[in-house]
This record gives C-alpha cells, structure tokens and sequence, in this order.
C-alpha cells in the first residue's frame, strides 16, 4: 500500500514538474492541466504495451460486452440444463406411451428386439454421458507452489498456467486444456470431461437420428391426419336443432340454432398425433444442428486441437507461413492416435468396454504436462516402417559379422 501511494506521489510530482516546463504556453489553470495531464498518463499506461495489436484494443472495447454476455450464461446456466432434461424426458415418454405400444403390436419380433435393444442402449449412454459431463470437473492447474512447467501466468488468477490451459470468463477459473464453456451443461469443457462431452454429442445425435429416421413414416402419418382434422373442422356444416331447447324462444323470428356435431377424431387421437409430429420435429432439427456440431469435434480431436486450439494455431500457422515456415501442432500423434488418446483405448477391448459401453476411466495424463511424441507403447502400437527396416539392417549387419568370423 505503501509502495502504491509512493509511486502516486512521484506520478504526480513529475506531471507538475513536467507542466511546469510548459506553462508559458498555456492559459488554462494548473489544477485543470494537472488533472488532464494525470488523466492521460493513466489512459496511456492502460493500453500501452509493446504486443499492443488490433486483438487486444478488440478485446478491451467489447470487454463490457464479453462480462455481460458472460454473466448472463452463468445465471442461464441452470435454465439450459433444466431445458435439455425437459426436452429429452418429453420426447422418451412420448417413445414410452405411444412408439412403444405401437412397436410391439404391429412390427415383427425381430424389429421389436433391435429397437428395444438399441433404443435403450442409447438411451443409456446419453444420460450417463450427460451426467457425467455436466458433474465432472474438467480440471484446474495448481493454485499452491509447485514446479510444474507453465507456459505463461493468467492475468486474472495470478498462478501460472501449464500449456494448454486457458481462463474461462464464466467459470471465472483457469481450466486445464480448455475446449470450450458449454452452456447446455452449465459446465467448462476440459481434460477431464472432453470424451463425456463428445460421447454426449455423439450419443445424442445418434439417438436423434434414430428416432427422426425411424418415425419418419408415422410422422407423415400423424401430419396427415392433423391437416384432415384440420379440413374437417372447417368445412363442418352444423346441423340445425329440432328438439325445445331453452334459447329457441328467446331467439329473433327467423334465426335457427346450428348445433356442432361431434368431430370424427377423439381429443386422445388429437394429441397423440400432435406428440408424434413434435417428437420427429425436435429429434430432426436437434439432428441436424448436434450432428454438425459433433462433426466439427470430430474433426479437431482427428487433428488433436480443442476449440481453443483452433483459434490459435490457424493464427500461428498464418504468422509462420509470411515467414516462410511450417507450423506444427505440437499435441497432434497423428489421426487414430489422437482419438486412442482421447477416448483412452490402450487395447482393443477398450473400443467395446470403453467406448460402446459407459465407462468412468481417466483420462490419458493429468493435464498439466504434455508430451510432443506418444508416451505409451499401449496406447500406440503401430511401429514405423522405417524402425522395422532399421531393426532389419542391424540384425543384418550383425548376422554378417558373425557369418565372416566363422
Ligand atoms: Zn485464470
Ligand atoms: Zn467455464
């Protein structure tokens, strides 16, 4: 405190000394002149640094805009998750109360087995994965002293952060490999919660399609039947009363009560045909909208980069390329070793156990320290040809060796 009200007064005192210099040039008082001088000290000192580029004069404008948005996703939060649990409840117990009956009165035991097979599989493996992204903690780096290498220090929790890792606004938190904040699950996408994340996506998508692709026919069915209802409503004549009802005489002479008969639909027909047409709409559009979402992760876990990472390597990629050099992503192990790593398959039985089934396994490393080159031979069994023909050489040279000494 007492350094900072120190450097205060000398902040001062050379304003004065400096305005002193220049005070036959200008009428105005001191006091106004000081006060401007100071002003402007401060402004500049805000935004001056020498990386001081278009991004950081962006981010400092939009800054109030960044904080609000942020805030109203914090308390949106809950709002978000409460909606994904409600949509998917409606659309699995409009599956229950009326797919189901329908299933197993007039398809075939061999198509009632597979869609209660797979319908529940996948049912399963959306809500696991749901849960277990939203409750997960995607991981944060150290707060207390230790010797883990860091790359650089958040400006906003003070600690270092190892590479990887970045601030989360939302969170108000460094978060380690930080993919993204995702809204729907009230929760920072990271290392430890990325493959819940995208299983989720995936499990979703996959659900959504099944349910679009297989009550397609029974959507253009229910459509069908609602548009009839519809027309029937509209051209319906009314038949005239000719019982003594109480209002005939209170009526004006040549005026007929028109009495509505009953429709030919029951209000249980209206609604499940309503049911159907909203399931297949919600399951079609959701589809569509996570299926592409899902492809995008797809795509960056194949190049081992998050979202983040995207962002950032296509801006360094650009910087190197003008100097005539090629960027390399330093945590890419090529195609399938980025997804074995990612979804933790160190044996093939994994692929079933680990990723067709629910499974609650860690994450390959903690997060913190990244290897540039693949760490365990489980996790990449495929050897170089060139390590095979080296290997080959040497056996070679010595089979020789011994071969010239006999
Ligand atoms: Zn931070
Ligand atoms: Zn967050």
């Amino acid at each position: 405190m007492w350094c900072c009200t120190s450097s205060l007064v000398y902040l001062r005192r050379s304003i004065r000394l400096r305005l002193c210099s220049r005070r036959g040039r200008s009428r105005l008082p001191l006091w106004i002149r000081e006060t401007w001088a100071y002003m402007r000290l401060l402004l500049q000192s805000l935004y001056f640094n020498s990386l001081t580029d278009s991004d950081v004069v962006f981010d400092c404008v939009f800054e109030p805009v960044f904080l609000t948005v942020d805030y109203i996703t914090r308390w949106f939060g809950t709002v978000f998750v409460c909606l994904v649990v409600i949509l998917t409840s409606s659309v699995v117990v409009i599956a229950y109360a009326i797919l189901l009956p329908l299933v197993l009165n007039t398809y075939s035991p061999a198509w009632i087995v597979w869609h209660l097979c797979y319908g529940h599989w996948n049912l399963i493996m959306i809500a696991f994965h749901y849960y277990k992204a939203a409750k997960t903690s995607p991981g944060y780096p150290p707060t207390e002293k230790n010797d883990r290498p860091f790359v650089a220090v958040c400006k906003k929790c003070i600690i270092p952060k190892p590479a990887r890792t970045h601030h989360c606004g939302i969170c108000n938190r460094c978060i380690l490999k930080m993919d993204h904040h995702c809204p729907w699950l009230n929760n920072c996408i990271g290392h430890f919660n990325h493959r819940y994340f995208f299983s989720f996506c995936l499990f979703m998508t996959l659900g959504c399609v099944y349910c679009s692709i297989s009550g397609r026919n029974l959507f253009l069915d229910a459509y069908h039947a609602l548009e009839r209802f519809k027309h029937t409503d509209l051209e319906k004549p009314g038949i005239p009363v000719t019982g003594m009802g109480p209002l005939i005489g209170l009526l004006p002479s040549g005026q007929t009560i028109y009495q509505t008969p009953a429709p030919p639909y029951t209000f249980r027909d209206k609604m499940i045909h309503k049911s159907i047409v909203y399931m297949w709409v919600l399951t079609s559009t959701v589809g569509v909208a996570l299926g592409a979402l899902t492809v995008w992760h797809a795509v960056l876990i194949s190049r081992g980069e998050t979202c983040i990472e995207r962002h950032i390597n296509k801006k360094e990629t650009n910087r190197l390329a003008k100097l005539g050099k090629v960027y390399k992503n330093p945590f890419n192990y090529s195609g399938l070793n980025n997804w074995k790593i990612f979804l933790g398959v160190e044996k093939r039985s994994h692929w079933v156990t680990r990723v067709l089934l629910p499974s609650g396994h860690s994450p390959h490393g903690d997060g913190l320290t990244w290897d540039t080159f693949p760490v365990h031979k489980d996790v990449i069994p495929a050897v170089p040809l060139v390590w095979i023909w080296k290997l080959l050489k040497t056996d070679f040279a010595l089979f020789s060796d011994v071969a010239s000494k006999l």
